[in-house]
């Protein structure tokens, strides 16, 4: 792969980690960037160089363009990888890349920007051969909003067209919901987005959320690498990850990944990304594309054996993927548990020094994670301090192996989600597959035993 040489990972906590593994393993030297806050990460450790990039507040050093840039220039890193979050699908940061001669190890900024805004998103998905949620066409406003909501029939959901994170979203279960609820999601989507732009979807009731990986090469070669279960969710946020999906047999996850490789190949989209959809009663509605790798990409590396950092890589340089569809094979099954340091119960943040610290291990287990013996969680970043991917032949060895390795998972110093890992194993529920996207809620909001 001749085009990279030095990659700078703009990115810290476990999945700095992760990018750096990749470039060792493929001989490319490593730049870790980091704020004041992060001096003594595992990522900087490791890293070939380092660099500081400001003070703690992520504006300042993770999302600050500039230093970035001067860090590469100084370094004379000529790729950079943006981990996930952060610069990760922040077209501008493409773009000034591009200006600079430095590769970003991603899509280019026009298929960041398309599939940035969700109406655009929705609307080339639906161009490029993808199921979508039934839902207005274009922006929603007071004065139409009533008239759509009819349309498409109710309950509905008004949706920002820049959202992300859950936020800005408002159910609409009748005629008379529907004003109030466009005018809240407006006022929520411009303060937290800067843009008061909403559409309009049907509600689905009890969907699950699953989502297909997806990687092309930039020149019209695409492959889809399966499905990922990730209904179990709190506030929108995903906390248990499964491939492959126990709602799903081959035929249905061939076939809808399929649909996402054609219409990768379709738009000549470069790099990893995820399609994002609702199912519910055997039909598939995309909700939206991630253009960037994922949290939760190690369970489809673990039942496909590719490392999808590689794959990132090796096509940012231009030298392909290195494998096509028909030699890709899925073996078992495997289940990721974000870890965050946080109450297990009620979530609140818990960040402090790690007083003792002991991975499991044996086969099938995997832990991604930046933290060690002794390490202080700064309390300026997201909670998640590792993951936990487990994997077995089959879903019920998979889940055996689980509960196993989650006795052996020692942290000592700070509260762990790992307590709620360990009352989900032995949920029958879980145990079933037997569970929709609203599951995990209603679970927490039952008293306590
Ligand atoms: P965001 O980018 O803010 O995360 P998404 O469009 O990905 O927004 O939706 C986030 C979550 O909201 C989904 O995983 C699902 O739980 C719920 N959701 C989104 N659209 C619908 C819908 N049409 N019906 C029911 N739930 C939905």
């Amino acid at each position: 792969m001749p085009l990279i040489s030095k990659v700078l990972i703009a990115n810290r906590g476990e999945i700095a980690l992760r990018v750096l593994r990749a470039c060792k393993e493929l001989g490319i030297a490593t730049v870790a960037v980091h704020s004041t806050a992060d001096a003594d990460a595992m990522h900087v450790r490791l890293a070939d160089e380092s660099v500081c990039i400001g003070p703690p507040p992520s504006r300042d050093s993770y999302l600050n363009i500039h230093q970035i840039v001067a860090a590469c220039e100084i370094t004379g890193a000529d790729a950079v990888h943006p981990g996930y979050g952060f610069l990760s699908e922040n077209a501008k940061f493409a773009d000034i890349l591009d200006a600079h001669g430095i590769t970003f190890i991603g899509p280019t900024a026009d298929h960041i920007r398309i599939m940035g805004d969700k109406i655009t998103a929705k609307e080339t998905a639906k161009a490029l051969g993808i199921p979508v949620v039934p839902g207005s066409t274009g922006e929603v406003r007071p004065e139409n909003a009533l008239e759509i909501a009819r349309e498409i029939g109710f309950p509905v959901l008004i949706k920002a067209t820049a959202g992300g994170g859950g936020r800005g979203m408002k159910v609409a279960r009748n005629e008379d919901e529907v004003e109030e609820a466009v005018s809240t999601a407006r006022s929520e989507a411009a303060a937290a987005f800067g843009n008061d732009a909403v559409y309009m979807e049907k509600y689905l009731g009890k969907p699950r959320h699953i989502e297909i990986q997806v990687v092309g090469d930039g020149e019209g070669n695409a492959i889809h690498l399966g499905e990922r279960d990730c209904s179990l969710q709190r506030r929108h946020q995903k906390v248990w990850e499964e491939a492959n999906s126990p709602a799903l047999n081959v035929e249905q996850r061939m076939k809808i990944g399929e649909i996402c490789a054609d219409a990768m190949r379709k738009l000549k989209y470069r790099g990893a990304g995820t399609v994002e959809f609702l199912y519910e009663n055997g039909e598939f509605y995309f909700i939206e594309m991630n253009t960037r790798l994922q949290v939760e990409h190690p369970i489809t590396e673990a039942i496909t054996g590719i490392d999808l950092v590689h794959e990132q890589i090796r096509v940012a340089s231009g030298a392909g993927l290195s494998v096509t569809q028909d030699e890709i094979v899925f073996q078992g099954h495997a289940i990721e548990c974000r870890i965050n340091a946080e109450d297990p119960r009620t979530f609140v943040p818990s960040p402090g020094t790690i007083t003792h610290f002991h991975a499991p291990g044996g086969l099938g287990v995997r832990v991604d994670s930046g933290a060690y013996q002794g390490y202080k969680i700064p309390p300026y970043y997201d909670s998640l301090i590792g993951k936990l991917i487990v994997h077995g032949r089959t879903r019920v060895e998979c889940m055996m192996r689980l509960r196993r390795v989650l006795d052996e998972f020692v942290i000592d110093g700070i509260k762990t989600t790992l307590p709620l890992f360990q009352d989900l194993i032995n949920n029958q529920d879980i145990a079933n597959g037997d569970y929709d996207i609203h599951w995990l809620e209603h679970y927490l909001a039952q008293p306590a035993e």
